[in-house]
């Protein structure tokens, strides 16, 4: 494992690995740091390796090599080559089929990780705020065997909880969840995390920095699935924006391991 320390993506300090939450020193973002030096994973060794999950880069994520890794299948997904939208647009368009992972969002990916990184780190149970698609805390939960509690807006609607519910987890209906500030919904989590003996695995980069590890892998299926060839443009659908700054920081690593 080369996963060293987390550092302030604002005032650059630095914290030893499993610090969660913001920088205490001016409220930062927290990011994910390797040695890459310690790794030996180049694209001959990519090659050789059968395992199409996010886990066959387990190197540049953060568990330890003798976690068990908490995974439904998710990564590995298609690429497709959109030859008549690129004939109408003039250029070379590509698709990523993200509903193809286990609960048919990429979030699996982080949450995969994410989950493996809580129980090394001794979750027992886990907690999260969701406004229906973190139904992958609750699946990756149950594969784990862990209890799940979610919080959902009261105001969402009541067939985006279905899903988590039917994993088994247990909700709980909070007005106005995502209408306060970001400080609101973490002290609320700090304190039911607190409540419950439980880990919060809230998936958002700004409260939890190893939500990026998992998701990041999206940019090493691309840069492998276009022979190390990356593209020019990469357009990324956003909501909090943490699928962006993961696939970015995806792409940064494999350019700096060349
Ligand atoms: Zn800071």
């Amino acid at each position: 494992m080369v996963h060293t320390e987390v550092i302030c993506s604002r005032c650059g300090a630095a914290y030893p690995k499993g610090t969660l939450y913001l920088c205490p020193k001016c409220q930062g973002i927290l990011t994910v740091q390797y040695d890459y030096s310690k790794t030996d994973l180049t694209r001959t060794t990519l090659q050789n390796r059968s395992d199409k999950t996010i886990w066959r880069y387990r190197d540049l994520l953060p568990c330890s090599e003798d976690a068990e890794e908490i995974s439904l299948g998710e990564g590995g997904t298609p690429l497709h080559k959109a030859t008549r939208l690129s004939a109408i647009l003039g250029t070379n368009l590509m698709l990523k089929d993200e509903s193809r992972n286990p609960t048919g969002s990429f979030k699996d990916r982080a949450i995969s990780v994410a989950v493996t990184w809580a129980i090394e780190q001794g979750a027992k149970r886990l907690v999260s705020a969701s406004s229906g698609n973190a139904a992958a805390v609750a699946a990756y939960s149950a594969k784990a065997g862990l209890d799940c509690f979610l919080l959902f807006d009261s105001k969402s609607p009541p067939t985006k909880h279905l899903q988590p519910l039917v994993y088994g987890a247990k909700g709980l209906s909070v007005k106005n969840l995502f209408t306060g500030t970001a400080e609101d919904l973490i002290e609320l989590l700090y304190t039911l995390s607190q409540r419950l003996d439980a880990y919060n695995i809230f998936c958002w980069a700004l409260i939890n920095p190893y939500t990026l590890e998992g998701n990041k892998t999206i940019a090493y299926e691309i840069c492998e699935a276009c022979q190390w060839d990356a593209p020019d443009v990469v357009v990324v659908p956003v909501g909090g924006g943490d699928n962006l700054v993961a696939e970015w920081k995806g792409f940064k690593e494999m350019l700096e391991l060349g």
